[in-house]
């Protein structure tokens, strides 16, 4: 990025932050409690003008850098993870969509971004996540363009969304995936357009089914997206996906980072609030005594202390992370090992974040298991962390692989 945010500018926009995450904290409950999409969400994201903060500033927007935007997107998600982890995948879509758009694509599509269209991208399908190669099939038309067909599983957003990102497999005229696997993966093909449905998720060959049910992130409204003849334009095709997206999206895993730093930032704030206040009064235990605070007793003390080390940490490691992808640090890792390792700042707050939203809750006691306290909220949020790409288990798969065979790997 050539023109970039001052700092100042910065500010301004970290004030918006601040005033959106709160609106965000207030309505949470309400969308998590309910189980759908946070819709007054859309209208203040809207008017913060916090959709353009990573479009570069020749396109009109914010020009905040990779940094700026985990700053902000952890103080969203301060206020609410949920809500916050449909407008990361704005975010996520924006980046990854304007490093690999043509001239032309990008004064369109980053121009609705700046007026405030948002976007999403559903990716993955039932079979194999992220990772799977898309079954869903871009079937080429007489007229030019595609018409697509699948299914994706994770729309998170779409309720909000005005633009569609997503994958699919260029078959042949009669609709026929390749069957070499070589040409699988070259026909699978990043394609953008515009996601327009009615009050009801119905369009013209695309609809919403609402099948989100899940342990938690209810009011990211993650749902199925049903693509049935969705027609593309030939200025809808962006790229390869594997070979062009997949070579440049490493960092989003560092977005994902962001919103599980800003809820280790709320289970600390929770768990201060509730336990420097806490009595038990007379009790007959571990500590044994007639008036007890638990903000003197000593795995408490120590526990928070714990929890402050490990946000404080996960802070340093994301944060220094998007510097050094910023800065090209990454370049000096072989290429195998750049997605795994600039993941490690995820897979690290992960384990984090799941750790303390558990331990807020012993600590806190058989109250936050109930329904409605937040505490029992971050314990099944914090969950989500497992899934988002990469994750833990096949981030060491691909360091270990590495470590293990360079030569075959760099072959
Ligand atoms: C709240 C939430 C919102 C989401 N929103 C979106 C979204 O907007 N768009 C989107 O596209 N996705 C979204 N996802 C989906 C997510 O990114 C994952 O793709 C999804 O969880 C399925 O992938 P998986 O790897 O977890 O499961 P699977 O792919 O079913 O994996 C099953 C097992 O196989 C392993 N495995 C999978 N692939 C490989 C491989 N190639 N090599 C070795 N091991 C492998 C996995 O590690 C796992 O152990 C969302 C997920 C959550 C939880």
């Amino acid at each position: 990025m050539t023109d970039k945010m001052t700092e100042d500018e910065f500010e301004g926009a970290f004030a918006k932050a601040q005033e959106l995450s709160q609106f965000f904290r207030e309505i949470g409950p309400k969308y998590d409690e309910e189980n759908t999409f946070a819709f007054p969400s859309i209208a203040a994201f809207k008017k913060s003008g916090l959709g353009a903060l990573s479009v570069p500033k020749e396109y009109g927007g914010l020009g905040g850098d990779l940094l700026d935007t985990s700053r902000v997107v952890s103080e969203l998600s301060r206020g609410d993870s949920a809500i916050t982890l449909s407008y990361n995948m704005h975010y996520i879509m924006v980046g990854i969509t304007m490093s690999l758009m043509s001239e032309t694509q990008k004064k369109h599509w980053l121009g609705r971004v700046v007026d405030g269209d948002i976007m999403f991208g559903p990716f993955s399908e039932q079979r194999a996540g992220f990772s799977g190669l898309a079954d869903m099939k871009a079937v080429p038309q007489p007229e030019g363009g595609w018409k697509l067909y699948g299914k994706k599983v994770w729309g998170t957003l779409c309720e909000a969304s005005d633009i569609v990102t997503t994958n699919a497999t260029i078959t042949d005229a009669e609709g026929n995936l390749p069957e070499d696997f070589e040409e699988r993966v070259n026909a699978e093909s990043f394609f953008i357009g515009d996601f327009k449905v009615d009050e009801n998720g119905q369009g013209d060959g695309v609809r919403i089914e609402k099948t989100w049910n899940a342990l938690g992130m209810h009011a990211t409204g993650t749902q199925t997206i049903v693509f049935d003849g969705y027609y593309v334009p030939e200025d809808g095709f962006i790229c390869e996906w594997r070979s062009g997206a997949f070579g440049v999206l490493e960092w989003a895993s560092l977005m994902f980072a962001s919103i599980y730093l800003g809820m280790q930032a709320r289970i600390l704030e929770e768990s201060r609030a509730v336990l420097s206040k806490k009595t038990l009064g007379a009790v007959f235990g571990a500590v044994v005594a007639s008036d007890v605070k638990v903000s003197g007793v000593g795995h408490i003390i120590d526990g928070i202390g714990d929890m402050a080390s490990r946000y404080e940490l996960s802070r340093r490691v994301l944060y220094r992370t998007c510097t050094e992808v910023s800065e090209g640090y990454d370049d000096n890792w072989p290429i195998e090992l750049r997605f795994p390792y600039i993941g490690l700042a995820k897979t690290f707050i992960a384990e984090n974040v799941m750790h303390m939203s558990k331990h807020a809750m012993s600590m806190v006691g058989g109250s936050s298991f109930k329904k409605g306290a937040i505490f029992e909220r971050l314990y099944r949020d914090s969950a989500a962390s497992m899934f988002q790409p990469l994750n833990a288990d096949q981030s060491r798969t691909y360091i270990g692989e590495n470590l293990l065979a360079p030569e075959e790997l760099d072959d």
